[in-house]
Order: structure tokens, then C-alpha cells, then sequence
């Protein structure tokens, strides 16, 4: 079977472990679906306005706006937060509230920035009421949006913001505290791009305690580029 005909399996067996509680198998292959894997003229704006006319689950009915995510091209690093809040839903940017405002400077503490050399997005389109977790199904009729943005964008890392990006991606029941400070192989197709997850800068602004591994997670990403990701990302 090839990987693509194999694909509903795959994402039906890590969704199933994940539920199930008896550990993650990491992503040992995020498979494309046929439709999915056949982008070769899809790009950035498509994927963002069939974002904005989605319908596919409860979430576009008490949205304002969706939104789809920014930064460049070939980003040095890929953000992937939960979802839109209430800031970002008014918008239709992402990570643009107070939890936002401290992303960016967690991101400028090691030379990045959505303008320069990164793209920030979220694992769910629309904001969820009352900013609650995304529901499995929610995110499930999100996932493909995420995936083909990641294949199209080719980032050269992943960095998950919060529990439920990083359990989400990494099919986990995990605890992020136990997620964190490492990096993880995340395998798109054909492509392996190392991720590495952290708290979510809403978390900081709760608890001064996360700061300090936030940090010590962000200084591992920073020490993992090599001098052609900082020149390519202009940070050299
Ligand atoms: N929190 C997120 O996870 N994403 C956003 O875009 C804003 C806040």
C-alpha cells in the first residue's frame, strides 16, 4: 500500500493511540491525503481563501474572521499556536493579542520575526467560543489546511506553541511540561523537519515559573541553526 492510499490509517491508529493514553508514536509519518499531496499549483492565497470560506465544522458559525496565518515563504521557523482568540478572530491575523505581543518578543530574543523569517499559524482556523480547546473534530476538519500550508511553506523548523499544538502534532496525550525541550522528527511526505515544542506565551503571561524553561527551549532551537539557516534567514 502506498503511503498515500495508507493515509486514513495512519491518522485513524495516532489518533486512536493518542485517546487510548498508551503513549505517542511521535508522527512517525504524517501521510497526505491524494488531495492533498497534489499542490503543485496550490499556493499560499488558495489555501488562505479556502480557509476564510470554510464550513466544515461548527466553528464558521460564530466566527468573524478566519484566520489562515502569515509570515514568508521558506521560513527559517514555522509557529503553530492553538487558535484564534477574540483579538485575532476581530482581525483575522494571528497571534496578535497580549499572548501575541509576547510571541514576537520571545521570537525576537533569538533573531526571528514574522516579517523576516518566520510564518505563525494555528492548528485551528476559527476561534472556538469562549476560547475553550478545540474539539477533536474541529480539529480534525482543520488538519489538512495545516498540513498543506507546512508542505508549501517548507520550513526549515517547526516550533509548537502551547499543549494543544503540540499534542495535537505530535498525536500525544503527553503533558507539554514533558514534551518540551527536545526536538521531535516531523515527517511531511517525503520531508523530515525537526520540531520542537514549548509553552504558549498565554501560559507565561499566567505563570512567571514557565518563563525560564520557555527560554531554555527557544536557546535550543536557536543553537540547532546552522550558518546557511541564519544567513538564508538574514540573522547573519
Ligand atoms: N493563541 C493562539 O494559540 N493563537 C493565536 O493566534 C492567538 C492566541
Amino acid at each position: 500500500m502506498s503511503a498515500i492510499e495508507n493515509a486514513p490509517i495512519e491518522e485513524f491508529l495516532n489518533t486512536a493511540a493518542a485517546y487510548i493514553g498508551g503513549g505517542y508514536r511521535c508522527n512517525d509519518f504524517v501521510s497526505l491525503s491524494a488531495s492533498e499531496e497534489n499542490i503543485s499549483t496550490d499556493s499560499l492565497n488558495e489555501i488562505a481563501d479556502e480557509i476564510k470560506k470554510c464550513k466544515s465544522c461548527r466553528l464558521c458559525e460564530t466566527r468573524k474572521n478566519a484566520v489562515p496565518g502569515e509570515g514568508v515563504k521558506n521560513p527559517l521557523v514555522m509557529v503553530i499556536g492553538e487558535g484564534p482568540g477574540s483579538e485575532e478572530d476581530s482581525t483575522g491575523r494571528p497571534f496578535v493579542g497580549r499572548a501575541g505581543q509576547l510571541l514576537d518578543k520571545m521570537l525576537d530574543s533569538i533573531g526571528l520575526s514574522r516579517e523576516k523569517n518566520c510564518f505563525i499559524a494555528n492548528v485551528i482556523k476559527c476561534r472556538p467560543p469562549l476560547n475553550r480547546d478545540p474539539q477533536p473534530d474541529e480539529t480534525a476538519a482543520c488538519a489538512s489546511f495545516l498540513k498543506r500550508q507546512i508542505k508549501l511553506l517548507n520550513p526549515a523548523f517547526i516550533l509548537c506553541a502551547g499543549r494543544v499544538s503540540s499534542q495535537t502534532i505530535l498525536y500525544s496525550m503527553e503533558p507539554i511540561g514533558k514534551l518540551r525541550g527536545k526536538f521531535y522528527d516531523y515527517r511531511i511526505g517525503t520531508k523530515t523537519i525537526p520540531l520542537i515544542t514549548t509553552y504558549h506565551p498565554s501560559a507565561l503571561l499566567r505563570n512567571e515559573d514557565y518563563k525560564r524553561p520557555a527560554w531554555e527551549d527557544l536557546k535550543l532551537l536557536r543553537s540547532a541553526f546552522s550558518d546557511a539557516n541564519l544567513a538564508a534567514a538574514g540573522i547573519k
